[in-house]
């Protein structure tokens, strides 16, 4: 099962969907409202949009002034933490300048591992960033809500943690903002709760938050009957073989 992951090489979020200008994205909005973070990525510079998925560009839209914006969707169905059922996964980023919007065609492939699309700082952004919003379901429109914020209105908007994975080999964390992110690599010493859910499908002879050497050995049975690399750690191979097979992650 292929798990939606966070599109970028460094996590660096300055400002979360329920702090500072994007609360009134979606407070008190039930309809109107979408659930924005900002990335900036490693440091004042340009950093790229690096999809670990291949995804599809559905619209581009906006100005100069407002912000040059792209909509764009998972070419696949992709599990996302907390929810059992693979979606399409819908993603706007905003902020984009001129030069890497005008390269953009819609209909284009993003293909994994594409770097085409760089933050910028359009629609007057105080310093490169992505604006980002996450999403499930039909598309209602680009609206402005009852707070003067124009939103991004799906079915459903995501907050981060909701809409991905994170692969700490691909991504490197230097702020997640306190989000909870369910991440696919664990090793030895490491406590989690989902190495808690591992252990239960597992069903290890000690059970618990801690990758010790039960969960090492059960791991290892697990790898070498499903043909993946015996190694006693979880990379995202085994991670995905473990949902495939009904783990609960
Ligand atoms: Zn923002």
């Amino acid at each position: 099962m292929e798990v939606a992951l966070y599109p970028f090489e460094y996590m660096r979020i300055i400002q979360r969907h329920d702090e500072g200008n994007h609360l009134p994205h979606w407070n008190p909005f039930k309809i109107c409202s979408d659930k924005p973070w900002d990335e900036a990525l490693e440091d004042g510079g340009r950093g790229y949009f690096a999809p670990l998925n291949d995804y599809r560009v559905v619209e581009k839209l906006g100005t100069e002034k407002t912000g040059f914006s792209i909509r764009i969707e998972t070419v696949n169905k992709v599990k996302i933490p907390f929810q059992k059922q693979p979606v399409i996964l819908e993603l706007t980023l905003t902020h984009l300048n001129k030069d890497d919007f005008d390269k953009i065609q819609v209909g284009e492939i993003l293909k994994k591992g594409t770097k085409k699309i760089r933050e910028g700082t359009s629609g007057q952004a105080s310093g490169n960033h992505f604006h980002v919003t996450a999403n499930i379901g039909f598309y209602h429109g680009f609206k402005k809500n009852g707070n003067n914020k124009w939103c991004f209105v799906y079915d459903k908007s995501l907050t981060p943690e909701e809409a991905f994975y994170v692969d700490t080999s691909k991504t490197y964390i230097i702020n997640r903002k306190k989000y909870y992110f369910v991440g696919v690599n664990y090793n030895k010493g490491m406590t989690s709760n989902e190495i808690a859910n591992i252990d239960d499908y597992l069903a290890t002879k000690i059970r618990g938050t801690y990758f010790g050497d039960y969960t090492v050995s059960a791991i290892k049975v697990f790898q070498e009957k499903n043909n993946l690399n015996v190694t006693g750690d979880i990379n995202l191979e085994t991670f995905e073989k473990l949902l495939d097979k009904g783990a609960k992650l």
